[in-house]
């Protein structure tokens, strides 16, 4: 595999920008190498600018559901292009779009939009607090949350993979309001509330917010299990706390409704990202009424964004969310492709008596180097990662790209053909095999 351009591309990077990269986990450190440089994506492959061609998994982190460069989002971006990129005043689409998302999960009476998960998950915590008049919030290790302050406590995605869970540069303060629950384990949640509580004055607890990944992405696919979840719903009612389910991964990623609607649980409010873009930034969160109306102008929390709500953004997200609206068997198509290429690589395993963990919910999966179960965060960070590495290089030389961490997600779109997925499968077992002989 030819990767010069690439190569002295990244060593221009490494001088204008911290690591190269513009996001941690695009470098390639947890798995050694350097990153490539892309210049298309096309359907389920993209292009690097030595000419390699690959089937990939990323989706650019979950955003393409449709695989890259879908006609329909092309064209209402280039539509909406000939009317100006920016107002700062209110469009039709914006309210088109609230309306959309709220008829398609059914929790969502009001909703903000923003720019990224991390404004998202941001300002859901604030608003939560506003709402409550309480102050921690209560957050579970592994799970990513984006990069605010606060969130950076024990969490997934690049700050697990990089070995940075807690990052320097959030302050005591900042910490000591993140309270940190084990994900699937309801007592270590309720625990958290006791001592809390005995630790008031008051003896009520001063917990605002429980925010959660139902489906965890950034442990790698991590399942919630049902009763840990109805559970959690029924402390928060108890308690007054405000249930968020962040949906940036998994909403319109598992169903339709996101994760919530698998799990028949309705949460207070909900985190958006990723997909509701159509491959461009924006976030959202929304929810209850009663909690949405607290966000300014109608409320006292402040939040804001000279960019929320953009019109080629919302072009769209508009468009991806109106497909989905429209050809709800999209979900029934990713189940067989993601199965399909799931029995693929389970066999594999199994021909080459390997014993490794394979999660997956619907278009999303994770295949663990880890021998046995991943279905918490402790058992999910047993994995070997430097093997993880070995196999990521084993599968980039066959032509298949994978996220370069093993604590993430591989993502299945509408695009992947049935050749895709063979191709994928017979690399799976070249890569694994090859692993073994070293
Ligand atoms: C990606 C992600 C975020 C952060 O979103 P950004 O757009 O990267 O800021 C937050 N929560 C979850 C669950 C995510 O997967």
């Amino acid at each position: 595999m030819k990767t010069f351009k690439s190569e002295s591309l990244f060593k221009e990077a490494v001088k204008y920008i911290p690591g190269g990269v513009n996001s941690p986990v695009r470098a390639f450190k947890s798995v050694g190498g350097n990153p490539l440089f892309i210049t298309k994506g096309e359907g389920s492959k993209i292009y690097d600018v030595d000419g390699n061609e690959f089937i990939e998994y990323i989706g650019s982190w979950g955003p393409h559901l449709f695989g890259h460069n879908p006609p329909f989002i092309k064209e209402a971006l280039l539509k909406a292009f000939e009317n100006g990129t920016s107002f700062g005043a209110p469009t039709e689409l914006e309210v088109k779009m609230a309306k959309l998302i709220s008829e398609l999960v059914p929790s969502i009476e009001m909703i903000r939009m923003v720019n990224s998960g991390t404004e998202a998950t941001m300002s859901a915590i604030r608003t939560a607090r506003g709402y409550t008049g309480k102050e921690k919030f209560i957050k579970f290790e592994g799970c990513y949350h984006g990069h605010a302050d606060y969130f950076l406590i024990k969490a997934g995605s690049g700050a697990l993979t990089l070995g940075i869970p807690t990052s320097p540069g959030v302050t005591k303060g900042n910490a000591a309001d993140t309270l940190l629950a084990d994900y699937n384990d309801i007592d270590s949640v309720k625990k958290l509330i006791l001592q809390n509580k005995s630790a008031n004055q008051t003896g009520r607890n001063d917990i605002a917010a429980v925010i959660i990944e139902p489906i965890a992405g950034n442990m790698g696919v991590v399942r919630a299990s049902n009763t840990f979840l109805t559970e959690l719903r029924e402390i928060c009612n108890e308690e007054n706390i405000v249930l968020i389910f962040d949906e940036v991964m998994t909403g319109f990623r598992v169903a339709r409704g996101g994760a919530q609607e698998i799990f028949n649980i309705i949460p207070d409010l909900t985190t958006f990202g990723k997909i509701i873009g159509g491959g461009l930034p924006v976030g959202a969160f929304g929810g209850k009424k009663e909690i949405m109306e607290m966000v300014a102008p109608s409320g006292p929390v402040y939040q804001a964004g000279t960019l929320s709500g953009n019109p080629l953004a919302m072009a769209a997200g508009f468009a991806a969310l109106t497909y989905i609206k429209d050809h709800p068997e999209v979900y029934t198509l990713l189940e067989e492709k993601s199965a399909y290429l799931e029995n693929g690589i389970k066999e594999n395993l199994k021909s080459l008596k390997k014993h490794y963990a394979f999660n997956r919910v619907g278009s999303m999966s994770t295949l663990f180097f880890v021998e046995g179960e991943a279905n918490n965060f402790k058992s999910a960070v047993k994995s070997d990662t430097a093997l993880y590495g070995k196999y990521f290089h084993e599968m980039l030389i066959r032509g298949i790209y994978l996220a370069p961490a093993q604590f993430e997600a591989a993502f299945i779109s509408t695009e992947h053909t049935k050749e895709d997925l063979d191709k994928t499968i017979k690399a799976n077992y070249q890569a694994v095999e090859a692993l073994t002989k070293k």
